[in-house]
């Protein structure tokens, strides 16, 4: 090989909810145009992760669709596809190394009692659906039943900083804007963050490129990986499409699945809303055309 290649694999990860919306096909094609672009132009590795733990979303044939959706789009990944769902036994092995390092340990209050003891501190009045969880359990149950595995962020713990390569330096005090977070629920699934923490791993993932909704879970994962003593990933967050009520386009709030008839146009519109131009001709040349801009927006060659 006369060019040194930097190891490069990044993904995309829909939850089968429902087939791809416009939303949904700018972050797939965000994190293909990247990969593409990678090594000057010579690619890297594309993979797809179908996030289907939440069974209670996830609807049947989801997964067939939004794949059969992206082979329309041209965007095909290098691998066959991972299913969380089967992955099950791989989030339970790293909780247990978390909770046998003292990462983790079991929480007994429901949202009612974070309500309460919040209000007793003072801190009654949070803006956020999200509560901050004031520790609670943290020295034990105290005789209650768990109702969650929290993740336990050292009482040292600086705010996480890290640097995303599209909206620049980030700083979160998980410990104050979060708190001890869930790793998962004694009737519910593995959280968010576990999985997409262990399956990054697991898949190789050196770059993540995602919507810019998810930029908040950021330094959860950073944390977790530490813990778990894995390598962090490059982060860029990619622009939203937005509904008009200006909140993130979505399933909730009118966002229709792309038109599989039309795949130009609904590459067109999302390759817009990355910045880059609309292109015409086949979709092939339409995609090597902006992988070639996406090397002048994002330089992803650092
Ligand atoms: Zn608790």
């Amino acid at each position: 090989m006369t060019h040194t290649a930097r190891a490069y694999t990044g993904r995309f990860a829909p939850s089968p909810t429902g087939p791809l919306h416009a939303g949904s096909l700018v972050a797939a094609l965000a994190s293909w145009l990247d990969a593409r672009a990678w090594n000057s132009g010579h690619g890297g590795r594309w993979l797809v992760r179908i996030e289907d733990l939440d069974t209670q979303r996830c609807v049947r044939g989801g997964a067939e669709l939004v794949l059969q959706q992206l082979q329309g789009c041209a965007l095909v990944p290098d691998g066959p596809p991972v299913f969380q769902s089967q992955r099950i036994a791989h989030y339970q092995d790293a909780l247990e190394r978390l909770a046998l390092a003292a990462r983790a340990y079991p929480c007994g209050c429901s949202r009612k009692d974070i309500q309460a003891e919040l209000a007793r501190q003072g801190r009654g009045h949070q803006r956020h659906a999200e509560l901050v969880y004031p520790g609670t359990c943290r020295a034990g149950l105290h005789g209650r039943a768990a109702v969650a595995m929290r993740f336990r962020i050292r009482s040292d713990e600086p705010a996480v900083l890290w640097t995303d390569r599209s909206l620049g330096a980030q700083r979160q005090d998980v410990a104050a804007e979060v708190g001890d977070f869930v790793l998962k629920r004694a009737d519910g699934p593995f959280a968010y963050q576990l999985a997409v923490v262990v399956d990054d791993h697991a898949q190789g993932v050196t770059h993540v490129v995602r919507g810019q909704d998810l930029a908040d879970n950021t330094a959860r994962q950073i944390l977790l990986q530490q813990a778990l003593g894995l390598p962090t990933p490059v982060y860029l967050h990619s622009p939203l499409v937005l509904a008009v009520d200006g909140q993130k386009l979505s399933k909730q709030n009118g966002a229709v699945a792309i038109d599989p008839t039309r795949p130009l146009q609904m590459l067109n519109a999302a390759a817009n809303t990355l910045g880059l131009p609309t292109c015409s001709g086949s979709i092939a040349d339409a995609l090597a055309a902006w992988v070639q801009a996406w090397r002048g927006i994002y330089n992803p060659a650092l």
